[in-house]
């Protein structure tokens, strides 16, 4: 049995991920930094094991990912959003956004690297946001973070195919989880009309993508930015 770690494993997206992997046969690590009943409801569902840790803090990364053992697959999926105008985010704000969606998603590949160059065999998937693609007005900082996230995906992935990892990274639309909560029920309706396939999409969506890119049907694809948007983005 393969083992996988979902980071933000507990969220409308990852949990998605993680239902879907262990349908597909992996051992999952559910991880969470706050939402820890959600995390273990989760993990005795799909008989994995949920963990905690701040993918912010390299320490806590380090010490969760060793004490795992051997990853084959990591889906830097945690992440965090804000909505705001880019003068008005605190810089606290501000640091926690890219300190968690670009510099989390680094500190966890880094951990699980190693010991996937010693096997020469790994994948990572990385979720960016179409926001990192195209660059969202009020959502400057996160919009950074997330194409951080792609040029992080497109160099590792060559950095590392000699090694027989694969990286690659998908960028949702508009997906129906509890980070687009605020939206009111006006403005959804402007986003949709936005959409040309003319729907929102679902976690779901994304773990079917998550699953092409972590099985054998993806083996000769890496460093691949795959929009998964309704075709919000073309
Ligand atoms: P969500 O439901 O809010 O889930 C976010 C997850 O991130 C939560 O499980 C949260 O866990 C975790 N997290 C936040 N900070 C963390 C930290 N420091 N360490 C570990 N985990 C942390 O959001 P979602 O919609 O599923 O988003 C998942 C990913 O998809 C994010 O990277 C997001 O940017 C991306 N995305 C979403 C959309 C969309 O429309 N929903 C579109 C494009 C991209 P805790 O509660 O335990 O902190």
């Amino acid at each position: 049995m393969k083992t996988a770690i979902v980071t933000g494993g507990s969220g409308g997206i990852g949990s998605a991920i993680c239902r879907m992997l262990a349908e597909n046969n992996y051992f999952v690590y559910v991880n969470y930094s706050s939402s820890k009943e959600k995390a273990i409801k989760l993990a005795e569902e799909i008989h994995g094991s949920a963990i905690k840790f701040d993918i912010s803090d390299r320490e806590q990364v380090n010490n969760a990912i060793n004490s795992i053992g051997q990853v084959d697959l990591l889906i830097n999926n945690a992440g965090i959003s804000e909505i705001n105008t880019f003068d008005s985010v605190s810089p606290e704000k501000a640091d926690r956004i890219l300190n968690i969606n670009l510099k989390g998603t680094l500190n966890c590949s880094r951990a699980v690297i190693p010991d996937m160059i010693h096997r020469k065999s790994g994948v990572i998937i990385n979720i960016s946001s179409i926001w990192g693609q195209c660059g969202a007005s009020c959502e400057v900082d996160y919009s950074a973070s997330k194409a951080g996230v792609i040029g992080f995906t497109k160099a590792l992935a060559k950095e590392l195919a000699p090694s027989g990892i694969r990286i690659n990274c998908i960028a949702p639309g508009f997906i129906m989880t509890d980070m687009n909560s605020n939206f009111s029920e006006s403005d959804l309706q402007l986003i949709k009309n936005d959409i040309p396939l003319g729907i929102f999409g679902t976690p779901q969506d994304i773990a079917n993508a998550v699953m092409f890119f972590a099985s054998e049907k993806s083996s000769f694809i890496t460093g691949q930015i795959l929009g998964v948007n309704g075709g919000m983005n073309i």
